[in-house]
């Protein structure tokens, strides 16, 4: 049985079903391979938002680190200098 990919939840469905039997998406037989090719297309610029989102957050992370070091720093020279 030829196998297809659901174009909306990426499931592995049969290429013979009427509609996706995960989400319900309709599938047309003759377009399995455009569906699959855009399903392609949608997964790649999601993963795009996906790793600028992950960079986003990286860099307010590395962003509060530093901060932090710094008033840590800060902190214990003060500490020091106090004694
Ligand atoms: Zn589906």
């Amino acid at each position: 049985m030829p196998m297809a990919r659901c174009p909306v939840c990426a499931k592995s469905i049969s290429s013979e079903a009427a509609t996706c039997p995960n989400c319900g998406h309709p599938i047309i037989i003759d377009e399995v391979t455009h569906h699959s090719l855009s399903s392609i297309y949608e997964t790649l610029s999601w993963q795009k938002e996906y790793l600028r989102s992950i960079s986003k957050s990286m860099r307010f992370f590395v962003t509060v680190a530093i901060f932090g070091l710094i008033g840590l720093v800060i902190m214990s020279l003060v500490l020091i200098l106090e004694r």
